[in-house]
């Protein structure tokens, strides 16, 4: 089956490119690649791809352009590569609706480990109605009519934020929700003092969720961009 996954690369440098290409190809997945953003544009119209590989610094427009114009009309997963000094680009990126991203320069486990989390969760989403009354994953379900919260069949008891917090990451399994994105949908506001805010709702969400909050296993923390549930 994963042999007709098809995957868009879109990356100017070559030899990174290159090694994207022969590591999914070792996969089995197929692949169409480009150097340019615009390009980019026509062949995820053209090709419908299951999955885009996305270089932030295209020598035409920016990624950011093509994330905007590709979430015009498809959901498919984006994933960009970006260099670390491209913080402040790399949120914005999620914040257009990228689901990932991967910081040069990356190794193979870690790409095909991205891969694999963005192609389930576009399954995820397009069977969203399959489950929609229930989320889970290990000993966590999240149970939508009841809005309860159970580990191990144990009741969580969440203040009403920390659920809505919850069942925003049960919406997005295995993407990465920046802070600007979750103060956005919880408080409707721009962040500022929210910030600290959601830091604080985190802290006491983990605090009853994970066994030890200092190593979580459900929600990890992308440091300076977000926080990410698991989603197996
Ligand atoms: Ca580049």
């Amino acid at each position: 089956m994963e042999s007709k996954i098809c995957i868009l690369v879109v990356e100017d440098d070559k030899p990174i490119r290159n090694f994207i290409t022969t590591s999914l190809e070792a996969q089995g997945f197929k692949y169409i690649e480009t150097s340019k953003g615009k390009e980019a544009i026509v062949l995820s119209m053209s090709y419908n791809p299951d999955l885009i590989i996305l270089d932030l610094g295209l020598p035409d427009i920016d990624g950011i352009e093509v994330i905007k114009k590709v979430r015009e009309w498809s959901n498919t997963p984006i994933i960009i590569v970006s260099a670390r000094e491209n913080e402040r680009q790399k949120i914005e990126a999620l914040d257009k609706g990228a689901d990932d991203y991967l910081t040069k320069p990356f190794g193979i486990g870690e790409l095909l480990a991205r891969v694999r989390v963005a192609l389930r969760h576009k399954n995820s989403i397009e069977n969203q109605n399959l489950n929609k009354d229930k989320f889970k994953v290990r000993d966590l379900v999240v149970d939508f009519n009841k809005r309860k919260v159970l580990i191990n069949d144990e009741e969580i008891h969440l203040t009403p934020i920390e659920y809505k917090i919850m069942a925003l990451f049960c919406k997005y399994p295995g993407k990465v929700l920046t802070h600007n994105f979750i103060i956005s949908e919880i408080w409707g506001g721009q962040a500022g003092n929210e910030t600290q805010s959601l830091r604080v709702f985190m802290a006491n969400l983990r605090r009853k969720i994970e066994k030890d909050p200092a190593h979580p296993q459900y929600i990890y923390t992308e440091v300076g961009v977000g926080y990410r549930l698991i989603d197996e």
